[in-house]
């Protein structure tokens, strides 16, 4: 077992997660190579890291919190907004069959871009935009992941999840503690919401999120 292997053990199988696909997609993807090179001896630390633009790679049991409760089986077509380093949608990539993730810093979108590519995650697809709005053109999706908390779910993006998918995002009335919560779209259609416990995200700022400035002290 090298290092990469033991920090997810401890982790994430010892504080619950025990897909054992879950758990071989986080073992496939370098987290070193996601984080700032003078940061990358943290890189396994169970925190989460600066990226740049004053935002953050997430907390790695909180990556693998939202993965595991999307239950992807491999195929399914997701979108995450939040991009980041890209490691969720690497992680993503793993799992599912195309990810298409959507992040508002062009400069933080343009080096998840070419890192994704480099490690070779051809079917990641990223975006620079407002990930509020979702990504029209390739929903619906099995599956969404948000990875910075806003005040409620946005319209756009439960109108893009298919019948059978759930969404995975962090929800609160301000500040930046939040409640993580999956909606999940029964085949009917009817939406049914439950909650996976208290987290700390970033803000989603976006024409469905947060305004870009006021209300919140960022
Ligand atoms: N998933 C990322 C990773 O693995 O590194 C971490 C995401 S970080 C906690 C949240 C990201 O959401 C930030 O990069 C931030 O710029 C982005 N963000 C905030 N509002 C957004 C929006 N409306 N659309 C797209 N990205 C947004």
């Amino acid at each position: 077992m090298d290092t990469r292997d033991e920090w997810i053990d401890l982790q994430l199988a010892g504080r619950g997660i025990t897909d054992e696909r879950v758990l071989a997609a986080f073992r496939s993807v370098p987290r070193a190579e996601f984080v700032p090179e003078e940061l990358a001896e943290f890189a396994h630390e169970d925190e989460p890291l600066p990226i740049g633009g004053g935002q953050t790679i997430s907390q790695p049991y909180i990556v693998a919190l939202t993965v595991d409760a999307l239950d992807l089986q491999g195929g399914e077509r997701v979108l995450e907004v939040g991009t980041g380093s890209g490691y969720a949608a690497a992680v993503l990539g793993r799992l599912a069959g195309e990810v298409y993730t959507v992040e508002r810093l062009e400069s933080l979108a343009d080096s998840a871009s070419e890192r994704l590519s480099r490690l070779g995650f051809t079917n990641v697809h990223v975006r620079c935009g407002d990930g509020t709005l979702g990504w029209p053109e390739h929903a619906p999706y099995d599956a969404i992941a948000v990875a910075a908390g806003g005040p409620e779910v946005p319209r756009a993006l439960l109108d893009q999840l298919a019948p059978g998918g759930r969404l995975v995002m962090p929800v609160s009335a301000g500040e930046r503690a939040q409640t993580l919560v999956r909606v999940t779209r029964e085949a009917d259609g009817h939406l049914h919401e439950d909650s996976l416990g208290p987290v700390r995200f970033v803000p989603l700022i976006g024409e469905q999120g947060w305004p870009e400035e006021g209300g919140l002290v960022r």
